[in-house]
């Protein structure tokens, strides 16, 4: 007995339609009760009518549709009511709803349900999320393919070969270790190797697959007035970032966003390189600095119309020790700097104020993030936890490979090809631990 939930599913703001979602074994003696049309005539068909709120008076005229289980999103009986998007009316039938008989679902509780009753596993579900969350037309491309089940599939194959290969070593198993020839050892490691390598390919595909799901993470740094906040408001067409010419007034990180082609660039315009005279401006300078180190790329801004001094050389150290890119700002003014320090690094010039060169760094930056040629058909790997899990069963393959080759007992071998197959399960949700399928559905919305 699945006990029956309901939820708006739509965004709660002022729209056409908002739609609530009840899913349950009670779905449709709760529909009868808040909803006119005769939906259990026709499942799966649009049917009119009018909505009521608890007192059994009309609130609305709408839609409904009635999906029997197991055809249905969550495997259930589900009910889906269209109403008009006004918050006061999705409020009153939600609240009959509640009356007569569902409780309110928790956070991702529908597509919980679906893992649960085998309507997808769990890569599909957490595409679920990464769909709802896709910024860039490419991220939703690959989140569409993956709630399709590619990355599933090769995962399943993966692990599928793996069980097959555990069953020959089973057949070895009661043989001593001297009697398996060194041939044999080769044929089955040298598969293993070959399954080892492609559990690191899918899993290496997260460096690319990470920038299209979550964007290229953009530092500018540089000592106070170069123009760093003129540079990110001439970037997003904004005035996000105050822009004087008192020093240090960028006291803390701001973070604005942009799409540039393919790419979601996420700027981080931080407080200036200097000697800070104040504990907040302390503060200010150490998340500054925090935020450049886990940039995914550092724009270290100068003033071409002034000397470099201390603070710039200290920047220049630091875009030398990371992926970089040097600015010269106020181009306008000239250019007075020697460039010969900046010794190789990408050097694009720039007139922030004028905006001017602005189009040349975003494609210097696009062209270094280049994520147009990934092929986003769900089988580039977007999501850390299943990168870092692939690693996991990547070394135990390669455990087991390395041990057979080398004369261990088979059934030592085999143990890490079984942990191999089990730490794959984790990704598909076929053997993951509640902790983590819980972990997973509380980052969903409610409604979804
Ligand atoms: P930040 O402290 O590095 O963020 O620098 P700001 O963006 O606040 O700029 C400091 C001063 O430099 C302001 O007066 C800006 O108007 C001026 N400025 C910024 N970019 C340019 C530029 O390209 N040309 C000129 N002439 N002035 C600029």
């Amino acid at each position: 007995m699945a006990d029956t939930i309901a939820a708006i599913s739509t965004a709660p703001a002022k729209s056409a339609i908002g739609i609530i979602r009840i899913s349950g074994d009670a779905s449709l003696k709760v529909c009868e009760r808040v909803f006119s049309g005769k939906v259990a005539e026709k499942p799966r068909e649009m049917v009119c009518g009018s909505m009521m709120s608890a007192d059994g008076t009309v609130c609305d005229f709408g839609m409904g549709v009635y999906f029997k289980a197991p055809a249905s999103f969550t495997g259930e009986d589900s009910v889906e009511l269209y109403c008009h998007g006004s918050r006061a009316v999705l409020r009153t039938v939600l609240d009959a709803v509640y009356r007569a008989g569902a409780r309110p679902a928790e956070a991702g509780e529908f597509t919980r349900r679906a893992f649960l009753n085998g309507k997808m596993d769990l890569t599909q579900a957490e595409a679920v999320i990464d769909l709802i969350d896709s910024e860039t037309e490419l991220a939703a491309k690959n989140a569409a393919e993956q709630m399709n089940g590619a990355l599933g599939r090769d995962i399943s194959a993966l692990s599928a070969e793996l069980t097959s290969i555990a069953a020959e070593f089973y057949a070895f198993v009661d043989y001593p270790d001297d009697e398996i020839e060194q041939s044999e050892r080769d044929v089955i490691s040298d598969k293993l190797d070959s399954l080892s390598f492609r559990a690191a390919s899918i899993a290496g595909s997260y460096d690319k697959g990470r920038i299209i799901r979550d964007g290229v993470r953009v530092a500018l740094i540089g000592r106070p007035n170069v123009g760093k906040s003129s540079l990110l408001n001439a970037l997003l067409g904004t005035e996000r970032s105050i822009v004087t010419e008192l020093e240090g007034t960028t006291r803390d990180t701001v973070e604005e966003s942009l799409r540039v082609n393919s790419l979601a660039l996420h700027l981080i315009d931080t407080a200036g390189l200097r000697i800070a005279d104040t504990e907040p401006e302390r503060l200010g300078i150490q998340r500054s600095e925090a935020a450049a180190r886990d940039a995914d790329i550092v724009i270290a801004v100068f003033d071409g119309s002034s000397p470099l001094d201390k603070f710039d050389m200290q920047a220049l150290e630091f875009a030398k020790s990371t992926r970089s890119i040097c600015v010269i700002n106020k181009k306008d003014l000239g250019c007075i700097i020697d460039t010969s320090v900046f010794d190789g690094l990408p050097v694009v010039e720039i007139s922030a104020k004028n905006n001017t060169g602005t189009d040349v760094l975003l494609d210097k930056i696009c062209e270094i993030f280049e994520v147009s040629e990934i092929p986003c058909d769900g089988r580039t790997v977007t999501n850390p936890r299943h990168a870092s899990t692939l690693r996991r069963a990547e070394e135990r393959i390669r455990y087991a490979a390395d041990a057979f080759r080398n004369g261990t007992y088979p059934d030592l071998a085999v143990s890490d090809i079984e942990e191999a197959i089990n730490i794959l399960g984790e990704i598909t949700g076929n053997s993951a631990q509640d902790s983590i399928i819980t972990e997973i559905f509380s980052r969903f919305c409610v409604g979804k």
